[in-house]
């Protein structure tokens, strides 16, 4: 079977009780539908390495069994974050992955799964880890209603609806997990105290009471400081005090 990217013919590789397709030529490779959530960071890494250039070409790629367009995961953030790029087969659910968003994956996966383990925190782990096949599935938006609008009349300071947020770090990644007590759209504003530069960043793009975000953007060895911005369905929106980030595992 040929490479969707380069073209090459790929090899078929077994590990961690998974078989799946690779290609030596270009590192990426094509995991069998469910596969890819079975196999550890540990052969990531090492199937990265196989690999003879980082080329990416261009063209619309096709699924290496059935020739069906391949294409890029967006329904699933809470699994496969927007700086990750993982392509699903349309037809199979086969997913293909280039090497570093490989790694990068099974990084975020892993610190999320030290991070439950550690914090023992009350989500579901399927809903968290494991791509889903079902296909495309539908935001929800919650509607609050008259009741929501009270509740936020009567706080002018999201650091009250803000639940403690915990910052976990796995090397380059910085995990950020917060809870609001009704759903809400969030994004954090970063500030960077050693270099002066502010990064802006979405978390949760529909209204949700657990927000989560994975970020390679930040010099977790620099001071940084960061303010959660919630918005309600009606546009309105409110900040957390500005605060330094205490990173939980260290
Ligand atoms: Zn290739
Ligand atoms: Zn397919």
């Amino acid at each position: 079977m040929l490479c969707p990217n380069c073209n090459q013919p790929m090899n078929l590789l077994t590990a961690d009780g998974q078989t799946f397709l690779h290609c030596s030529n270009c590192g990426s490779s094509f995991f069998e539908k469910n596969s890819i959530n079975k196999i550890s960071l540990e052969t990531a890494k090492k199937i990265a390495e196989d690999r003879l250039t980082d080329e990416v070409f261009g063209q619309e790629k096709h699924c290496p069994k059935d020739g069906e367009i391949l294409k890029p995961i967006t329904d699933q953030p809470q699994v496969v974050s927007s700086e990750i790029t993982l392509l699903r087969c349309q037809k199979c659910a086969g997913i293909f992955a280039f090497s570093e968003d490989l790694v990068n994956f099974k990084e975020q996966q892993q610190a999320k799964l030290s991070y439950f383990k550690a914090f023992k925190k009350a989500i579901s782990f399927r809903t968290i880890f494991v791509l889903s096949v079902l296909g495309i599935i539908s935001a929800t938006l919650v509607t609050q209603g008259n009741n929501f609008l009270n509740y936020l009349s009567s706080r002018s300071q999201a650091s009250s609806i803000v639940k403690k947020a915990d910052f976990y770090r796995s090397g380059r990644l910085l995990l950020i997990f917060f809870r609001t007590e009704t759903p809400f759209f969030s994004k954090i504003i970063f500030s960077d105290k050693t270099t002066g530069q502010k990064l802006i960043k979405m978390v949760s793009e529909t209204p949700k009471t657990f927000h989560q975000l994975t970020t390679s953007d930040l010099n977790l060895d620099n001071e940084i400081w960061y303010q959660i911005v919630l918005t309600d369905n009606s546009g309105k929106e409110v900040k957390t005090e500005v605060k330094k980030i205490i990173i939980n595992n260290e």
